[in-house]
């Protein structure tokens, strides 16, 4: 039996087990797990000694190459997905835009030219409806039939992205039926419209009047709603980057109460506070994201929502935009900075970090949280999110020691600021590696443009 690579002296960890194992690869997959594989028959020897080795981590959150507010995401596919290597992550789910009046599939096909010839690792795509007539029901199942099996919607952003309750509500019968899954933007658009239009009249234009315009009860209210709609529907629901804790004991009522509710939270709620809008001028700008950052004592619930599985996931909602240029556009009004930030590099440091690292949670449960989850909740496992047999081997090297401070000045995103500026993390992945390819080594990126494939996902089946 030969092997392209074979990794040895490495403590695997799974979301179940952490035991001391060396890994075989050959032709992309994983194909031996187990004790002093013979050495002899490896092209490639990687020593993993003193280090885990974990599941290529899956970012289910992303937004690259995505046309904001007048301006583009600073990252597209190359960067973004070799960033997101260097942090660990080997899998982005992103998500294809469908404009009012455009068919689902236009934009299927458009993220897919984008994606294509320049992703360095493996993608999917969640599909974002913004305009829903009844003719374009059938469109979600033709979707889903070609691999494209969840759909985002939104309940803010009036007269762009948001649709009414009667349309979500079909989205979700048609989901029940054909297997996806919907993942929601909770957050009440129409009040928060309202408080910004007055925020405005009254003079407030600096970037923390974002956040103060979108209070926690508009993400708690619109959480409620959305589960109250699967619910009716019949439908399962994933909650898309939750923020606060109001909203995140309307998850755990539905949990407790049966219901087939996901929600995900990201790093810059675990790490941020709107105490990072005291900054001089304009800087606050770089904090401008949806939903916005809140009161400094929310961190510490959705850590304890991590550990206690009330969140099943961490992702990203990485959406860089540059600080020149790009937040600027927003510099007199803070309605017209692009709402976003960079994250896909860090998330696999700062939640080890955090939750293993400051004993949160264990390392199986991080596993859990940044690969197992996402690739079962969206149809992926076990090619994806498990160290198994016949999965991909798509492989983290990582060293649970090595210290590094995230910076803009060393971060491998084509944004001009970091919003992890300074905070120090120590855990860091040492190689990683895409259906057994390495792409990162000795902190160089080896990977290719384009060698990254289009993950036709199956159907949601539950956790
Ligand atoms: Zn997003």
């Amino acid at each position: 039996m030969g092997f392209d690579t074979l990794i040895v002296n490495g403590t695997v960890v799974t979301a179940t087990d952490t035991y001391k194992s060396d890994v075989a690869i050959a032709a992309g997959k994983v194909i031996a797990v187990g004790s002093n594989l013979p050495r002899e028959n490896a092209s490639k020897v990687l020593d993993a000694d003193g280090k885990y080795v974990f599941p290529g981590g899956i970012d289910v959150h992303t937004h690259l190459d995505m046309p904001f507010g007048g301006t583009t995401s600073a990252d597209d596919f190359e960067t973004g997905t070799r960033a997101a290597a260097f942090g660990g992550t080997t899998t982005l789910i992103d998500f294809a835009i469908q404009y009012k009046g455009q068919s689902l599939r236009t934009a299927f096909e458009t993220w897919m030219q984008k994606a294509t010839p320049k992703a360095v690792s493996d993608f999917a795509f969640h599909c974002i409806i913004t305009d829903l007539p009844d003719a374009r029901l059938e469109e979600m199942n033709e979707l889903v039939r070609e691999g494209v099996t969840s759909f985002k919607l939104f309940m803010a952003y009036p007269g762009v992205f948001m649709l009414d309750d009667a349309s979500i509500f079909k989205a979700l019968r048609t989901t029940s039926k054909n297997g996806a899954l919907v993942c929601m933007h909770a957050e009440n658009g129409g009040a928060i419209d309202v408080m910004v239009q007055q925020a405005l009249a009254e003079g407030k234009k600096a970037p923390k009047y974002h956040a103060l315009t979108r209070p926690t009860t508009a993400e708690a209210e619109a959480t409620s709603r959305a589960i109250a709609l699967a619910e009716m529907a019949g439908a399962p629901l994933y909650i898309v980057h939750l923020s606060c804790n109001d909203a995140l004991e309307k998850v755990r009522e539905a949990r407790d109460r049966g219901l087939p509710v996901y929600a995900e939270t990201c790093p810059q709620y675990l790490y941020l506070s709107l105490e990072n809008f005291d900054v001089p001028g304009f800087e606050g700008a770089k904090y401008v994201f949806t939903p916005p950052l809140r009161e400094k004592w929310h961190q510490e619930k959705l850590w304890n929502g991590l550990k206690q599985d009330h969140l099943q996931v961490v992702s990203t909602d990485h959406c860089p935009f540059c600080f020149k240029e790009q937040k600027e556009l927003g510099r007199d009004d803070f309605t017209k900075i692009p709402n976003g930030g960079p994250g896909i590099e860090h998330r696999m440091s700062l939640v080890f970090f955090g939750g293993v690292g400051q004993g949160r949670f264990s390392v199986n449960r991080f596993v859990e949280l940044v690969a197992t989850t996402p690739a079962k909740l969206f149809g992926l496992y076990p090619r994806k999110g498990t160290i198994a047999v016949g999965s991909d081997a798509d492989l983290v090297i990582f060293d649970p020691n090595r210290e590094h401070t995230i910076s803009a000045k060393t971060h491998h995103m084509r944004v001009d600021y970091s919003m992890f500026e300074g905070i120090r993390v120590k855990g860091m992945p040492d190689v990683v590696l895409s259906r057994g390819r390495v792409l990162v080594e000795d902190n160089k990126f080896v990977g290719r443009a384009g060698a990254g494939n289009f993950l036709k996902r199956a159907g949601y089946t539950g956790v």
